[in-house]
Protein backbone atom coordinates (compact mmCIF):
# COMPACT_ATOMS: atom_id res chain seq x y z
CA UNK A 1 0.00 0.00 0.00
CA UNK A 2 1.49 3.00 -0.58
CA UNK A 3 0.92 6.79 1.27
CA UNK A 4 0.99 10.33 -0.11
CA UNK A 5 0.36 12.88 2.33
CA UNK A 6 -0.26 16.61 1.03
CA UNK A 7 0.29 19.27 3.61
CA UNK A 8 0.07 22.80 4.67
CA UNK A 9 -3.37 23.06 1.95
CA UNK A 10 -6.27 25.23 2.46
CA UNK A 11 -9.09 21.84 1.74
CA UNK A 12 -12.05 23.22 0.29
CA UNK A 13 -15.34 20.79 0.92
CA UNK A 14 -19.20 21.87 0.42
CA UNK A 15 -19.57 24.75 2.81
CA UNK A 16 -16.20 23.74 4.83
CA UNK A 17 -12.46 25.31 4.89
CA UNK A 18 -10.16 23.91 6.84
CA UNK A 19 -6.77 25.73 6.54
CA UNK A 20 -3.27 24.51 6.89
CA UNK A 21 -4.92 21.11 6.45
CA UNK A 22 -3.02 17.67 5.75
CA UNK A 23 -4.74 14.71 3.48
CA UNK A 24 -3.59 11.28 3.67
CA UNK A 25 -4.13 9.16 0.69
CA UNK A 26 -3.86 5.82 0.82
CA UNK A 27 -3.89 3.82 -2.59
CA UNK A 28 -6.65 5.80 -4.68
CA UNK A 29 -8.82 6.79 -2.03
CA UNK A 30 -8.58 9.93 0.41
CA UNK A 31 -7.91 8.19 4.17
CA UNK A 32 -7.85 11.21 6.37
CA UNK A 33 -8.19 15.06 6.71
CA UNK A 34 -5.99 16.53 9.28
CA UNK A 35 -6.03 19.93 10.75
CA UNK A 36 -3.34 21.80 11.45
CA UNK A 37 -1.02 20.66 14.38
CA UNK A 38 -2.07 16.95 14.04
CA UNK A 39 1.17 14.44 13.91
CA UNK A 40 1.22 12.96 10.20
CA UNK A 41 1.38 9.35 9.60
CA UNK A 42 4.75 8.23 7.68
CA UNK A 43 4.67 8.79 3.77
CA UNK A 44 5.92 7.38 0.85
CA UNK A 45 5.62 10.71 -0.66
CA UNK A 46 5.19 14.07 0.27
CA UNK A 47 3.50 17.04 -1.47
CA UNK A 48 3.70 20.66 0.79
CA UNK A 49 0.86 22.67 -1.20
CA UNK A 50 2.52 25.99 0.10
CA UNK A 51 -1.29 27.39 1.34
CA UNK A 52 -2.46 26.48 -2.21
CA UNK A 53 -6.59 25.51 -2.00
CA UNK A 54 -6.98 21.61 -2.25
CA UNK A 55 -10.61 21.59 -4.14
CA UNK A 56 -12.42 18.33 -5.48
CA UNK A 57 -11.12 17.48 -8.87
CA UNK A 58 -13.89 19.17 -11.42
CA UNK A 59 -16.19 17.08 -13.36
CA UNK A 60 -16.99 19.12 -16.90
CA UNK A 61 -19.80 17.10 -17.82
CA UNK A 62 -19.99 19.46 -21.59
CA UNK A 63 -17.54 20.14 -23.72
CA UNK A 64 -16.64 19.08 -27.04
CA UNK A 65 -12.73 19.98 -27.35
CA UNK A 66 -9.83 21.94 -27.09
CA UNK A 67 -6.14 22.40 -28.51
CA UNK A 68 -6.90 22.52 -31.93
CA UNK A 69 -9.17 18.62 -31.19
CA UNK A 70 -12.69 18.33 -31.52
CA UNK A 71 -13.40 14.69 -29.31
CA UNK A 72 -15.57 13.93 -32.53
CA UNK A 73 -12.67 13.98 -35.31
CA UNK A 74 -11.30 11.20 -36.99
CA UNK A 75 -8.26 10.82 -35.75
CA UNK A 76 -7.24 9.02 -32.96
CA UNK A 77 -5.10 12.00 -31.54
CA UNK A 78 -8.11 13.91 -30.61
CA UNK A 79 -9.68 12.41 -27.59
CA UNK A 80 -6.51 11.74 -25.15
CA UNK A 81 -5.30 15.22 -26.14
CA UNK A 82 -8.71 17.25 -25.47
CA UNK A 83 -8.21 14.79 -22.30
CA UNK A 84 -4.90 16.28 -21.22
CA UNK A 85 -5.89 19.83 -21.66
CA UNK A 86 -8.74 19.46 -19.35
CA UNK A 87 -6.47 17.51 -16.83
CA UNK A 88 -4.34 20.70 -17.31
CA UNK A 89 -7.62 22.71 -16.01
CA UNK A 90 -8.28 20.85 -13.24
CA UNK A 91 -10.82 18.27 -14.39
CA UNK A 92 -10.51 14.77 -13.45
CA UNK A 93 -13.77 13.52 -14.43
CA UNK A 94 -14.54 14.32 -18.52
CA UNK A 95 -18.11 13.57 -20.75
CA UNK A 96 -16.46 14.17 -23.82
CA UNK A 97 -19.39 15.68 -25.84
CA UNK A 98 -20.50 15.24 -29.45
CA UNK A 99 -21.99 17.10 -31.93
CA UNK A 100 -24.93 16.51 -34.06
CA UNK A 101 -22.80 14.09 -36.78
CA UNK A 102 -24.47 11.69 -38.53
CA UNK A 103 -24.92 7.69 -37.07
CA UNK A 104 -21.57 6.68 -38.58
CA UNK A 105 -19.38 9.63 -37.33
CA UNK A 106 -21.00 9.01 -33.55
CA UNK A 107 -20.28 5.18 -33.73
CA UNK A 108 -16.64 6.10 -34.76
CA UNK A 109 -16.20 8.20 -31.72
CA UNK A 110 -17.29 5.75 -29.27
CA UNK A 111 -15.31 3.82 -30.56
CA UNK A 112 -12.14 5.94 -29.37
CA UNK A 113 -13.81 6.95 -26.41
CA UNK A 114 -13.81 3.00 -25.53
CA UNK A 115 -9.49 2.83 -26.35
CA UNK A 116 -9.22 5.89 -23.91
CA UNK A 117 -11.36 4.62 -21.58
CA UNK A 118 -8.94 1.35 -21.54
CA UNK A 119 -5.80 3.64 -20.18
CA UNK A 120 -7.85 7.04 -18.81
CA UNK A 121 -4.08 8.36 -18.68
CA UNK A 122 -5.27 11.82 -18.16
CA UNK A 123 -8.78 12.50 -16.78
CA UNK A 124 -11.20 9.72 -16.29
CA UNK A 125 -14.03 9.26 -18.71
CA UNK A 126 -17.12 7.93 -16.82
CA UNK A 127 -19.08 8.12 -19.60
CA UNK A 128 -20.10 10.71 -22.95
CA UNK A 129 -22.30 13.06 -23.72
CA UNK A 130 -24.40 13.35 -27.33
CA UNK A 131 -25.82 16.67 -27.28
CA UNK A 132 -28.04 16.20 -30.41
CA UNK A 133 -28.77 14.53 -32.88
CA UNK A 134 -32.19 14.88 -31.87
CA UNK A 135 -32.08 18.75 -31.70
CA UNK A 136 -34.61 21.41 -32.55
CA UNK A 137 -33.36 22.56 -36.35
CA UNK A 138 -34.79 26.31 -35.52
CA UNK A 139 -32.35 25.97 -32.35
CA UNK A 140 -29.05 24.82 -33.42
CA UNK A 141 -26.62 27.42 -32.69
CA UNK A 142 -23.21 25.86 -33.79
CA UNK A 143 -24.43 22.57 -34.77
CA UNK A 144 -24.82 21.48 -38.34
CA UNK A 145 -28.50 20.97 -40.02
CA UNK A 146 -27.67 18.30 -42.34
CA UNK A 147 -27.72 15.68 -39.58
CA UNK A 148 -30.73 16.66 -37.30
CA UNK A 149 -32.85 14.07 -36.74
CA UNK A 150 -35.97 12.64 -35.05
CA UNK A 151 -35.43 11.27 -31.32
CA UNK A 152 -34.52 7.39 -31.54
CA UNK A 153 -33.85 5.36 -28.49
CA UNK A 154 -32.74 2.53 -30.71
CA UNK A 155 -29.46 4.72 -31.96
CA UNK A 156 -28.44 5.91 -28.84
CA UNK A 157 -28.39 2.32 -27.52
CA UNK A 158 -26.20 1.15 -30.23
CA UNK A 159 -23.89 3.42 -29.54
CA UNK A 160 -24.13 3.22 -25.79
CA UNK A 161 -23.19 -0.42 -26.72
CA UNK A 162 -19.66 0.77 -27.52
CA UNK A 163 -19.17 3.30 -25.25
CA UNK A 164 -20.77 3.99 -22.23
CA UNK A 165 -23.48 7.32 -22.47
CA UNK A 166 -24.07 8.92 -19.58
CA UNK A 167 -26.04 12.60 -20.42
CA UNK A 168 -28.10 13.06 -23.63
CA UNK A 169 -29.05 16.89 -24.83
CA UNK A 170 -32.65 16.66 -27.03
CA UNK A 171 -35.42 18.78 -27.69
CA UNK A 172 -38.91 18.00 -25.67
CA UNK A 173 -40.76 19.18 -28.23
CA UNK A 174 -39.93 16.75 -30.96
CA UNK A 175 -41.97 14.16 -31.86
CA UNK A 176 -42.21 12.04 -29.30
CA UNK A 177 -39.55 14.08 -27.13
CA UNK A 178 -41.34 13.69 -23.39
CA UNK A 179 -41.47 9.84 -23.89
CA UNK A 180 -37.77 9.85 -25.04
CA UNK A 181 -36.80 11.26 -22.00
CA UNK A 182 -38.47 8.47 -20.33
CA UNK A 183 -36.75 5.93 -22.48
CA UNK A 184 -33.23 7.66 -21.64
CA UNK A 185 -33.85 7.37 -17.87
CA UNK A 186 -35.02 3.68 -17.96
CA UNK A 187 -31.57 3.08 -19.74
CA UNK A 188 -29.76 4.81 -16.59
CA UNK A 189 -28.54 8.07 -19.31
CA UNK A 190 -29.56 11.49 -17.91
CA UNK A 191 -32.23 13.46 -20.25
CA UNK A 192 -31.43 17.04 -20.95
CA UNK A 193 -33.37 19.29 -22.73
CA UNK A 194 -31.33 21.98 -24.57
CA UNK A 195 -31.13 23.70 -28.31
CA UNK A 196 -34.80 23.83 -28.11
CA UNK A 197 -37.80 26.37 -28.07
CA UNK A 198 -40.03 24.09 -26.12
CA UNK A 199 -42.64 26.29 -24.17
CA UNK A 200 -43.48 25.48 -20.83
CA UNK A 201 -46.34 22.97 -21.28
CA UNK A 202 -44.11 21.08 -23.51
CA UNK A 203 -41.26 20.94 -20.97
CA UNK A 204 -43.82 20.17 -18.59
CA UNK A 205 -44.58 16.97 -19.97
CA UNK A 206 -41.09 15.28 -20.71
CA UNK A 207 -40.83 16.86 -16.73
CA UNK A 208 -43.98 14.51 -15.85
CA UNK A 209 -41.49 11.72 -17.12
CA UNK A 210 -38.51 12.48 -15.11
CA UNK A 211 -36.71 15.09 -17.27
CA UNK A 212 -34.62 17.21 -14.57
CA UNK A 213 -31.95 18.57 -16.57
CA UNK A 214 -31.14 21.44 -18.47
CA UNK A 215 -28.24 21.78 -21.13
CA UNK A 216 -25.95 25.35 -21.30
CA UNK A 217 -28.92 27.02 -19.35
CA UNK A 218 -29.80 30.78 -21.43
CA UNK A 219 -28.08 29.50 -24.52
CA UNK A 220 -30.22 27.78 -27.18
CA UNK A 221 -33.43 27.85 -24.91
CA UNK A 222 -37.24 29.06 -25.29
CA UNK A 223 -35.93 32.34 -23.11
CA UNK A 224 -38.68 33.78 -20.22
CA UNK A 225 -42.02 35.10 -21.65
CA UNK A 226 -44.79 36.37 -18.91
CA UNK A 227 -47.23 34.59 -20.54
CA UNK A 228 -45.12 31.40 -21.45
CA UNK A 229 -41.95 31.00 -19.49
CA UNK A 230 -40.37 28.94 -21.45
CA UNK A 231 -37.07 26.62 -20.46
CA UNK A 232 -35.36 29.44 -19.05
CA UNK A 233 -38.44 30.06 -16.51
CA UNK A 234 -38.86 26.42 -15.78
CA UNK A 235 -34.90 26.31 -14.96
CA UNK A 236 -35.26 29.31 -12.48
CA UNK A 237 -38.98 28.16 -10.80
CA UNK A 238 -38.10 24.47 -10.46
CA UNK A 239 -35.45 23.61 -7.94
CA UNK A 240 -35.04 19.98 -8.43
CA UNK A 241 -34.45 20.71 -12.04
CA UNK A 242 -30.38 21.35 -12.90
CA UNK A 243 -28.85 23.40 -14.99
CA UNK A 244 -26.14 23.38 -16.06
CA UNK A 245 -24.35 26.54 -17.22
CA UNK A 246 -21.06 28.38 -19.04
CA UNK A 247 -20.17 30.93 -16.87
CA UNK A 248 -17.44 32.67 -19.28
CA UNK A 249 -19.34 36.20 -18.60
CA UNK A 250 -19.94 35.74 -22.81
CA UNK A 251 -22.83 33.03 -23.18
CA UNK A 252 -24.46 34.32 -19.55
CA UNK A 253 -23.98 38.09 -18.55
CA UNK A 254 -22.93 38.74 -15.03
CA UNK A 255 -26.54 39.91 -14.17
CA UNK A 256 -27.52 36.69 -15.34
CA UNK A 257 -24.77 34.39 -13.23
CA UNK A 258 -26.35 36.70 -10.28
CA UNK A 259 -30.02 36.14 -10.93
CA UNK A 260 -29.64 32.47 -11.25
CA UNK A 261 -26.80 31.95 -7.86
CA UNK A 262 -29.51 33.81 -5.86
CA UNK A 263 -32.71 31.67 -6.95
CA UNK A 264 -31.46 28.31 -7.21
CA UNK A 265 -30.21 25.97 -4.65
CA UNK A 266 -26.44 25.63 -4.97
CA UNK A 267 -27.07 21.71 -5.68
CA UNK A 268 -29.19 22.27 -8.78
CA UNK A 269 -26.15 24.53 -10.61
CA UNK A 270 -23.85 22.35 -12.85
CA UNK A 271 -20.82 24.34 -14.41
CA UNK A 272 -19.57 23.50 -17.69
CA UNK A 273 -17.31 24.63 -20.12
CA UNK A 274 -18.89 23.68 -23.10
CA UNK A 275 -14.84 23.75 -24.80
CA UNK A 276 -14.40 23.77 -28.75
CA UNK A 277 -11.29 23.47 -31.05
CA UNK A 278 -9.89 26.67 -29.97
CA UNK A 279 -9.76 26.25 -26.48
CA UNK A 280 -6.38 26.67 -24.75
CA UNK A 281 -5.22 28.17 -28.12
CA UNK A 282 -4.34 31.81 -29.26
CA UNK A 283 -7.58 33.58 -31.12
CA UNK A 284 -7.52 33.06 -34.94
CA UNK A 285 -9.60 30.58 -37.14
CA UNK A 286 -11.17 27.85 -36.04
CA UNK A 287 -13.89 25.17 -36.49
CA UNK A 288 -17.17 23.30 -35.03
CA UNK A 289 -18.99 20.56 -36.02
CA UNK A 290 -17.31 21.25 -40.02
CA UNK A 291 -18.70 25.09 -39.99
CA UNK A 292 -16.17 28.03 -39.58
CA UNK A 293 -15.27 29.78 -36.62
CA UNK A 294 -13.40 32.93 -36.21
CA UNK A 295 -12.15 33.14 -32.59
CA UNK A 296 -11.42 36.90 -31.51
CA UNK A 297 -11.19 38.70 -27.79
CA UNK A 298 -11.55 34.88 -26.34
CA UNK A 299 -14.94 34.52 -28.21
CA UNK A 300 -15.55 31.87 -31.21
CA UNK A 301 -18.53 32.54 -33.02
CA UNK A 302 -19.54 30.62 -36.65
CA UNK A 303 -18.32 33.15 -39.78
CA UNK A 304 -21.34 32.86 -41.63
CA UNK A 305 -23.84 34.38 -39.07
CA UNK A 306 -21.98 34.86 -35.31
CA UNK A 307 -23.80 32.63 -33.79
CA UNK A 308 -21.62 31.67 -30.28
CA UNK A 309 -19.72 28.31 -30.90
CA UNK A 310 -18.63 26.83 -28.07
CA UNK A 311 -16.04 28.83 -25.13
CA UNK A 312 -12.63 29.54 -24.60
CA UNK A 313 -13.50 28.41 -20.91
CA UNK A 314 -12.11 26.28 -18.53
CA UNK A 315 -13.04 25.28 -15.64
CA UNK A 316 -10.59 26.55 -12.86
CA UNK A 317 -11.37 30.02 -14.93
CA UNK A 318 -15.33 28.88 -14.49
CA UNK A 319 -14.78 28.36 -10.78
CA UNK A 320 -12.97 31.86 -10.51
CA UNK A 321 -15.76 33.94 -12.29
CA UNK A 322 -18.64 32.95 -10.15
CA UNK A 323 -17.09 33.37 -6.85
CA UNK A 324 -15.84 37.09 -8.45
CA UNK A 325 -19.52 37.58 -9.51
CA UNK A 326 -21.48 35.79 -6.92
CA UNK A 327 -18.71 37.27 -4.64
CA UNK A 328 -19.77 33.82 -2.12
CA UNK A 329 -17.38 32.19 -0.29
CA UNK A 330 -15.09 29.49 -2.72
CA UNK A 331 -17.07 26.74 -0.07
CA UNK A 332 -20.01 27.47 -0.90
CA UNK A 333 -19.42 27.38 -4.81
CA UNK A 334 -17.16 24.69 -4.89
CA UNK A 335 -20.13 22.06 -4.94
CA UNK A 336 -20.76 23.24 -8.59
CA UNK A 337 -17.76 21.78 -9.85
CA UNK A 338 -18.36 18.06 -9.26
CA UNK A 339 -19.96 17.35 -6.56
CA UNK A 340 -23.28 17.88 -7.66
CA UNK A 341 -22.34 16.04 -10.72
CA UNK A 342 -21.40 13.16 -8.91
CA UNK A 343 -25.12 13.17 -7.00
CA UNK A 344 -26.68 13.55 -10.18
CA UNK A 345 -25.20 10.49 -11.22
CA UNK A 346 -25.66 8.26 -7.94
CA UNK A 347 -21.41 8.86 -7.40
CA UNK A 348 -21.89 11.31 -4.64
CA UNK A 349 -20.45 9.21 -2.15
CA UNK A 350 -17.00 8.93 -4.14
CA UNK A 351 -16.44 11.62 -5.80
CA UNK A 352 -16.50 15.50 -5.45
CA UNK A 353 -15.72 15.69 -1.39
CA UNK A 354 -12.41 15.30 0.00
CA UNK A 355 -13.48 13.44 2.79
CA UNK A 356 -12.66 9.64 3.83
CA UNK A 357 -13.39 6.88 1.59
CA UNK A 358 -13.57 9.41 -1.55
CA UNK A 359 -11.47 9.11 -4.53
CA UNK A 360 -8.15 10.97 -4.38
CA UNK A 361 -9.10 13.02 -7.32
CA UNK A 362 -7.94 16.35 -6.06
CA UNK A 363 -7.14 19.76 -7.93
CA UNK A 364 -4.11 22.63 -6.14
CA UNK A 365 -5.42 26.13 -7.49
CA UNK A 366 -3.53 29.32 -6.39
CA UNK A 367 -5.82 31.67 -3.73
CA UNK A 368 -4.94 34.54 -6.23
CA UNK A 369 -5.94 34.01 -9.83
CA UNK A 370 -7.21 29.70 -9.46
CA UNK A 371 -4.25 28.87 -11.54
CA UNK A 372 -3.74 24.86 -11.34
CA UNK A 373 -0.57 24.16 -9.25
CA UNK A 374 -1.44 20.31 -9.34
CA UNK A 375 -3.80 17.49 -10.00
CA UNK A 376 -4.20 14.15 -8.92
CA UNK A 377 -6.46 11.09 -10.19
CA UNK A 378 -7.42 8.34 -8.01
CA UNK A 379 -3.95 9.34 -5.71
CA UNK A 380 -1.42 9.18 -8.90
CA UNK A 381 0.47 12.53 -9.13
CA UNK A 382 -1.02 13.46 -12.98
CA UNK A 383 0.16 16.71 -13.31
FE1 LIG B 1 -24.85 23.24 -27.34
Amino acid sequence: MSIIRITNASVINPEVRINGASVIIEDAEIAEVLPAGTPLPDADETYDAGGALLVPGFFDIHAHGAVGYEITDDDPAAIPAVCKAKLEEGVTSYFPTTLTLGHEALAKTMERVALYCEKEEYCRVPGVHLEGPFINPSSLGAQNPAFVRKPDIEEVLQLAAIAPVSEMTFAAEMEGGAEFARQLLENGIVPSCGHSKATYAQFRDAYARGLRHLTHFCNQMSPLHHRDIGLVGAGLLHDDVRIEIICDKVHVSVPMIQLVFDRKPIESILLITDSMRASHLPDGPSSIGGLDVIVKNGEARLAKDGALAGSMLRMNQALRNVVEVTGLPVEDVIQTTSWNQAEELGLGDQFGRIEPGYAADLVLLDEADYSVKGVFVGGEKRL
